[in-house]
């Protein structure tokens, strides 16, 4: 038994699995052309296309060349060992088991049951229509179960976590809820402090109308001064900002903008640009494997939230995003200085719509999604009960009176696309970014100052060599604890929040 990384058997999964991600990137960039690009007629062929390449894709992870080589593989590497190879052959069996545990009629049932769902959920949403949307959701929950099943979950564990799988590895219903126990408590205490206050921030900089084309060229050259590399990528306008594309080398991402409220276009695009730089620092060579992807949606997630918030909602960011301010909108921003703009940036206000959030409040509204998926897939809260719930929820969670189900229950797309385990990867990423963020300020001191001459790449650096270059290598949980010395907890994030709102409020 040889334990070297360079069996034929090795070589041959590697040019699998390099396939597979070919087929998946040309989905990702037909994706992308979809949100920025089609025509609206093209969504028939469209849809057709995209899900052509997705049963190719599974049929190579689930064919049995792959399920041959990957056990020739396993006999002839140490999979214990800590080098790419070993990790390369734990997460595909990791991925291949997942795929196969799933019945093609299933998978079949699932695509179509989300396509039709998503469709009643816009229209369902639009006519503030909850009745209308539940037998979809009735249908989506028990899909989600018996997709539960298929891929089982540990003793002393539940349906959640076996699905929660999918989007952040290593992931359960119960240590989930072992850190938003003392967040949401603590949470809660802040908000309320911050309301009674009586303090109203500076929101001068969110009250100008600015020109789209002047917002866009100010976005892009922030997006390339923190670290965004346009020869490998470019920036585009979608009603839903995300961050695509098809290699490290060609990253497709998106932002919005308003007339006025230039602070939620610069948020937007510095998140989508934290996603952006995580997938241009994967490494080149391992492209297809494991160690060339992302590890998580929690991990990509507090990415994109530390250029969004812990950089781009800083007075030192402010402080060097100022002159460029004055370069792209000349008269139009005299008297916005870096104290107003940082203020216009981090106003905090308990609201309905997740997506409109501050960082005081967000993850309170992931925190009622965790809850009430949990309990959907358990069966303790039926799907027709779910807006009572929901608005229930709301008032004791932000003290809010939900008025519709429009702005209550039927806000968010992903429960009508089965994406059931995905909600808590927004607040993961932003405890992860926090306590990751937390050390690197450890190991370089100065770095928050340094934003204000424009120095990021420090930051980026650290990044590269602590997280993307890794691509799937470790855990996120052994990630959190490679970079931090422990496991994720709700103090790093507590202690940020703190932070940053007691000296703005004077609480
Ligand atoms: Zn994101």
């Amino acid at each position: 038994m040889s334990t070297t990384a360079t069996s034929t058997a090795y070589d041959h999964l590697l040019e699998l699995l390099e396939e597979e991600a070919v087929l998946n990137s040309i989905n990702g960039l037909l994706g992308w052309d979809q949100e920025t690009m089609m025509p609206t007629e093209g969504a028939g062929h469209r849809a057709k296309q995209i899900s052509l390449l997705a049963r190719l894709s599974h049929e190579r992870l689930t064919s049995s060349d792959l399920a041959e080589t990957l056990a020739v593989c396993e006999g002839e590497i140490d999979l214990n060992a800590d080098t790419e190879a070993a990790a390369n052959v734990r997460a595909v069996r990791h991925d291949h088991d997942r795929a196969v545990r799933l019945p093609a009629t299933l998978v079949q049932e699932a695509a179509e049951t989300a396509s039709a769902a998503q469709h009643e959920w816009v229209e369902s949403r639009a006519n503030n229509d909850f009745k209308r949307f539940l037998p979809w959701l009735e249908k989506t929950v028990d899909i989600c179960r018996r997709k539960a099943e298929c891929f089982g979950w540990a003793d002393g564990g539940e349906p959640w976590d076996a699905l929660a799988e999918d989007y952040e590895p290593g992931c359960t219903a119960a240590g989930v809820a072992s850190v938003f126990g003392p967040l949401r408590d603590r949470l809660r205490a802040l908000i309320a402090e911050i309301g009674a206050s009586g303090r109203t921030p500076d929101a001068r900089l969110d009250s100008l109308e600015l020109p789209l084309d002047r917002q866009m060229a100010f976005c892009l050259e922030v997006a390339e001064k923190i670290g965004f590399d346009s020869t490998r990528g470019r920036l585009d306008v979608s009603t839903h900002p995300f961050c695509g594309g098809s290699h490290c080398d060609d990253v497709r991402m998106t932002t919005r903008f308003h007339d006025d409220m230039l602070t939620d276009a610069v948020s937007s695009t510095m998140h989508e640009s934290g996603h952006a730089m995580y997938e241009q620092g994967l490494p080149y060579a391992a492209f297809g494997a494991p160690c060339g992807n992302s590890v998580s949606l929690g991990i990509h997630e507090s990415q994109s939230r530390m250029w969004e918030n812990q950089v781009g909602r800083s007075e030192s960011f402010w402080k060097f995003a100022t002159p460029l301010l004055e370069k792209h909108f000349g008269a139009a921003v005299a008297g916005i200085d870096a104290r107003a703009a940082f203020e216009s940036a981090n106003r905090v206000n308990p609201g309905f719509i997740r997506v409109e959030a501050d960082e005081a409040t967000y993850n309170m509204h992931i925190m009622i999604r965790f809850e009430l998926e949990r309990a959907m897939l358990t069966g303790d809260l039926s799907p027709a009960d779910l807006p009572g719930a929901w608005n229930d929820a709301y008032r004791d969670f932000l003290g809010l009176e939900i008025v519709d189900d429009r702005r209550g229950c039927l806000q968010d797309v992903h429960w009508s696309m089965g994406a059931m385990g995905y909600f808590p990867t927004y607040t993961l990423g932003n405890l992860y970014c926090a306590q990751i963020f937390e050390t690197a300020c450890e190991e370089m001191p100065g770095l928050v100052d340094g934003f204000a001459d424009g120095r990021f790449s420090g930051l980026l650096e650290w990044l590269r060599a602590n997280i993307h270059g890794h691509g799937r290598r470790y855990s996120p949980g052994q990630l959190c604890e490679r970079i931090t010395g422990k496991p994720v907890s709700a103090d790093p994030l507590m202690r940020y929040l703190e932070g940053k709102f007691r000296p703005l409020y004077g609480i």
